[in-house]
């Protein structure tokens, strides 16, 4: 769903241009329209126009209803998109063809407007809700960068490219540096903070889109960096340790610095027959300690690629 303060999205597709009038009445100052006359220039609207809902005439020359719920449906980028059928056919199994085709409601023109406009802003709120669970299901509470199980699942999936394209990916774990110090000293809050803005400095470091930067554990993070070989990984590294040492909060109890620092491992494999994405981790967990071990606020590499 868009930010609160935009329009939620309808698309309309539909070829009577009676049903599209009296639709937009209804409709139009509360969301923001598209109308499509046919269901390949709905299709197309789709990917461009990124609706949180479709309503959706079913009998259509060219492409009926059905079959562009079905595509819809078929497409993970736009398989989470409600569908709604609007229509003149009033039988229940034509009805029961549409929700088994995973529409959410089905509407039997001609409607009560009244009914109508209550029925599309019930569905409105629903998808407000599904979006909202969706986004905190892969976001840290605390720090609003992703969470564990994002990780784990866009690390899987990156790791299953980089095998597909035979081609690197690396990985950096991160470790705030004497943190139970930290938080013994200043507080929780203040450790809270802490965690906070170092999560922004590290999330600042990476440049593609495609780089991810989570919260792994407690005060560890992790970055995914798909296509990426040692090289450039332990650049992005590098800019991580630079930018949470020049955030400058004050550590008097660390034994490294007079500020918050991080030590970190990057782990760069090109997966292999055999190997999982485990290897990756454990590989980046092994030089993290190194880092540690050799005195924390550093940097330590390993990978085969
Ligand atoms: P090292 O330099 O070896 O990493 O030592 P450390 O003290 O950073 O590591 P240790 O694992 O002993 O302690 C981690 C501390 O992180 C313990 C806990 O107080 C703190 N911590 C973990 N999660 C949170 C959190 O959500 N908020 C706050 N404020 N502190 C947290
Ligand atoms: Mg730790
Ligand atoms: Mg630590």
């Amino acid at each position: 769903m868009n930010s609160d303060s935009a329009k939620p999205k309808i698309l309309v597709i539909d070829d009577s241009r009676t049903s599209v009038q009296i639709m937009k009445l209804v409709l139009e100052s509360e969301y923001e329209l598209a109308i499509a006359g046919s269901g390949e220039e709905g299709l197309s609207l789709l990917v461009s126009f990124e609706p949180d809902l479709v309503l959706l005439d079913i009998i259509m020359p060219d492409m009926d209803g059905y079959e562009v719920c079905r595509r819809i449906k078929a497409y993970s980028a736009t398989r989470n998109i409600p569908v709604i059928f609007m229509t003149a056919l009033d039988g229940s199994v034509d009805e029961e063809k549409g929700l088994l085709l995973g529409a959410i409601d089905y509407i039997t023109k001609p409607f009560r407007e009244s009914i109508f406009r209550v029925r599309i802003r019930n569905h409105i709120d629903l998808k407000k809700y599904r979006d909202e669970i969706a986004r905190l299901s892969v976001q840290d509470g605390l720090t609003g960068i992703s969470n564990r199980r994002r990780f784990d699942e866009y690390l899987e999936h990156e790791w299953l490219r980089a095998a597909r394209n035979k081609g690197p990916i690396s990985l950096v774990l991160s470790d705030i540096d004497f943190f139970k110090n930290f938080n013994d000293n200043y507080g929780h809050t203040s450790g809270d903070d802490c965690l906070c803005a170092v999560a922004r400095a590290l999330s600042s470091s990476t440049k593609r889109p495609a780089d991810l930067v989570a919260r792994y554990g407690g005060e560890e993070f992790a970055c995914v960096l798909p296509e990426t070989e040692g090289e450039g990984a332990v650049g992005i590294a590098n800019r991580m340790r630079e930018l949470v040492a020049g955030l400058g909060i004050s550590h008097a109890h660390s034994d490294v610095a007079p500020h918050v620092t991080v030590s970190l491992g990057v782990a760069t494999l090109t997966p292999d027959r055999g190997a999982r994405a485990s290897d990756l981790i454990n590989l980046a967990d092994e030089c993290l300690y190194k880092a540690k071990r050799d005195g924390r606020n550093q940097i330590h590499n390993a990978g085969f690629f």
